[in-house]
């Protein structure tokens, strides 16, 4: 049994990022997540660091909470946030007036937008719609959600943090009414661990209610799905959004070599039981498709569908329900963390934590927006340029990941799942989506004596069901060519229809 002050439920920007912020403030904590990090919404989301553009008109208070944290993590991460700018492009038939109340939205929170012409917009990014009609600059960025939550969990094991992924959090332990620590499960080997704390946070996001129901509390949330596609092509250097009210399929956002385009919004009752449908598909690549016609024909590599942990709301408009945040004091031991964004992760850390340490009478203030993500060269490892000059013992061909890289994330995490590989080096996230080097992957764990072949077998299936999941909605023209030679490879050459 181990025994901690703070026990922190989910791996997500919000939990990471309270992880780090006790870890700077000295309080001993544990880290529960039963997947690897970033594996709910964090993972699954646009990778958008918002300007506060985005919420200027819909939700003011949400926006001044983005910008600030843009400035802030410009500054703290700039391993993990790349500073493309952002574009609001108004197209033909767009309100006018929409663009009026936008600019003073964004006058009133403080966000600095410049109305620039057609011709400026289009020198700035070649591949937009040439009818555009003008376009409005902001401040956006891009963010890695996998490294931002590496970093922050850096910081953590740095300072003696606890922490234990792919744990499944199942039963919470109280005595007298109150909550004293939690069960959970190895989700590798199935044994149950047990870790005493004196306060639980459960940040799982779109699960909350679950773990809350776990200690007979509530969370009262509104969970909203949202879909995206990528491109395997950076068809853009800047984001660019639509300048109208918040719809579907009006954010293109560009990450390392590729671009996310999404998303939908639509109610949905259960987080585990996600499925990226054909006509969200084809929303968002029209719409897409409106702003940079390349997205038309150019290849989509994967569809994926996250759930935002939104609070509770008896709005008909999914897009109009607060992106703000909440702290849900339980009264028994245990609070709640949810809504916000990723863009806002680190402020929720710090009023979280603000709470913690009220409770606890302590008062060393936050320093978590002064002090830089430790680790950053370090784990920033898979910029493009860096890899392009170590072209020795490729591994991943799509996104240049050596047999040294890979061996080197199986020592430092003593991983047994090629999925925690793929989070933290790029491997599989390329046009192939894993076709050609997940079975490599496998083979250099069976060779450091990782895994067993029956055990790479097992694992080899249940990743080419959740790969299929994510290209299904994605099978036509050359994506679905390479599907049927990585199914030749598959199930002809290594057998893989044969059952169990
Ligand atoms: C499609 C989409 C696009 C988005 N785009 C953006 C964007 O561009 N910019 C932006 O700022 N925000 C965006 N968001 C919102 C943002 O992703 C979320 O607000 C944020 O990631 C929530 O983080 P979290 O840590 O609170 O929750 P999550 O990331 O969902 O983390 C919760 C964690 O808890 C874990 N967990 C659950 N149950 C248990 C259990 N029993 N035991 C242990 N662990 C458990 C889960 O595995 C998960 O990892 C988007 C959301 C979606 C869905």
């Amino acid at each position: 049994m181990i025994k901690t002050d703070v026990i922190i439920i989910g791996g997500g920007a919000t939990g990471c990022g309270i992880a780090r912020d006790l870890a700077l403030r000295g309080i001993p904590h544990c880290l529960v997540e039963k997947g690897d990090f970033a594996a709910g919404a964090t993972g699954a989301c646009h990778g958008l660091l918002h300007s506060g553009g985005r919420y200027a008109v819909t939700d003011p208070v949400a926006a001044r909470e983005c910008y600030e944290e843009n400035l802030i993590l410009r500054k703290i991460g700039r391993k993990c946030v790349e500073q493309t700018g952002g574009l609001f492009v108004r197209l033909p038939g767009d309100s006018k007036r929409f663009r009026e109340v936008f600019l003073r939205g964004c006058e009133e929170v403080g966000i600095p937008a410049e109305v620039i012409s057609s011709t400026r917009a289009l020198d700035l990014v070649p591949n937009l719609n040439p009818e555009i009609e003008e376009a409005i600059k902001v401040p956006d960025c891009s963010i890695d959600p996998f490294r931002l939550c590496m970093l922050n969990i850096r910081s953590s094991e740095l300072r003696g943090g606890i922490v234990y992924t792919r744990h499944k959090v199942t039963e919470i332990l109280k005595s007298h009414g109150r909550c004293i620590g939690i069960k959970a499960i190895d989700q590798s080997t199935g044994d149950t661990r047990e870790i005493r704390g004196n306060i639980i946070v459960n940040a799982t996001g779109a699960w909350a209610n679950m773990i809350a129901t776990l200690a007979g509390s509530e969370v009262p949330m509104t969970l909203v799905k949202g879909s995206l596609v990528i491109t395997n092509h950076r068809l853009t250097n800047m984001v660019i959004n639509r300048l109208r009210h918040p719809s579907d399929g009006d954010i293109i956002v560009p990450n390392e070599a590729v671009c996310l385009a999404g998303t939908t919004a639509l109610p949905i009752d259960d987080p585990d039981n996600l499925i990226t449908e054909s006509s969200e598909v084809d929303t968002m690549i029209s719409e897409a498709g409106k702003m940079i016609p390349h997205f038309n024909n150019t290849r989509i590599i994967r569809a994926f569908s996250g759930v935002r942990p939104l609070l509770k709301s008896k709005k008909a408009d999914s897009h109009e329900i607060s992106r703000g945040f909440q702290i849900i004091n339980h009264k028994n031991g245990m609070y709640s963390i949810v809504g916000g964004k990723l863009s806002t992760f680190r402020l929720m850390a710090e009023k979280m934590v603000d709470t913690i340490m009220a409770s606890f009478n302590l008062k060393k203030p936050c320093e978590t927006a002064e002090i830089p993500l430790e680790g950053q060269e370090e784990l920033s490892g898979y910029p493009l340029a860096k890899r392009l000059s170590n072209m020795k013992g490729i591994v991943c061909e799509c996104e240049l990941v050596t047999r040294q890289e890979v061996e080197r994330i199986i020592k430092q995490t003593a991983t047994r799942n090629v999925g925690d590989i793929q989070h933290r080096t790029r491997l599989g996230m390329g046009p192939c989506q894993g076709g050609f080097c997940t079975f490599r992957a496998l083979g250099i764990m069976n060779d450091m004596s990782v895994i067993s072949p029956e055990q790479s077998m097992k694992m080899l299936r249940g990743f080419l069901q959740r790969r299929y999941k994510g290209i299904r909605p994605a099978l036509w023209g050359d994506q679905l060519r390479e599907e049927q030679l990585v199914e030749y490879i598959y199930l002809g050459i290594l057998a893989m229809e044969k059952p169990e």
